[in-house]
């Protein structure tokens, strides 16, 4: 039998089955919930870092969509010229420990639309070559882009930051939107950089805000924004 994501007809249906459910559903070892999955954490992430591998190595998009990540996960070795991500889908994934994919090259699309990280997401110095879709994800802990460069459109609309973020130094350069983006907590673009068309159409920000020594080419729509805190912006 097949994993029951996707009625069977996931990504994963060729997987084998490590988990039945009360109800008889089965589960690979992507969406076995945690504690249910058989292996620990090193051998988890090792499965995982095969699929991304051989998806690489055929030139395709790697679906990892609705996985559910077994705890801590450094991306860090898929860097450089040679060492990056194929095209990726993390729509709908949890990840449950720290997230890190500092330095990492996303040389393709990189999808994480409705993703949830339930602890620290670190993106540093990370860099998407494409577009980069973080739509409607749920960052719980502290996140950082912190000198992360989007060189296609990156999309934050319905995003929501519950710790402190930062985007300082990060480079936006065929534009942004963080349109309806909730910030819990502090946020920080000390230093970004604006190219394209950037959207803080509708954004919410709880608490303090640092906009200081960013730079911006083209049109900036800052409407509606609410910001309940202080706006720190100095030139
Ligand atoms: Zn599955």
């Amino acid at each position: 039998m097949a994993c029951c994501y996707e009625d069977g007809r996931g990504w994963c249906r060729e997987q084998e089955s490590v988990w039945t459910d009360e109800s008889g559903r089965e589960y690979c070892l992507f969406h076995a919930p945690v504690g249910n999955k058989g292996v620990d954490t090193l051998s988890f992430n090792e499965a995982l870092f095969t699929l991304i591998l051989k998806a690489r190595i055929e030139e395709r998009e790697c679906d990892l969509s609705g996985t559910i990540f077994d705890g801590p996960i450094r991306f860090s070795r898929f860097s450089g010229e040679s060492e990056f991500f194929p095209a990726i889908n993390f729509s709908k994934a949890l990840f449950t420990g720290n997230a890190s994919f500092s330095v990492a090259c996303f040389k393709h699309r990189a999808r994480f639309t409705e993703a949830r990280f339930e602890a620290n997401a670190d993106f540093l110095q990370t860099s998407f070559m494409e577009n980069a879709d973080f739509t409607h994800v749920e960052f719980g802990g502290h996140t950082s882009f912190a000198g992360a460069a989007f060189s296609g459109h990156a999309g934050f609309s319905g995003t929501s930051f519950s710790g402190d973020t930062l985007f300082n130094d990060t480079q936006f350069l065929s534009g942004v939107t963080f349109s309806g983006a909730l910030f819990r907590e502090k946020a920080v673009f000390y230093g970004a950089r604006f190219n394209g068309t950037t959207y803080f159409f509708g954004t919410t920000f709880r608490r303090d805000v640092e906009f200081s020594r960013f730079q911006f080419q083209g049109p900036i729509d800052f409407s509606n924004v609410k910001i309940a805190g202080k706006m720190n912006t100095l030139f």
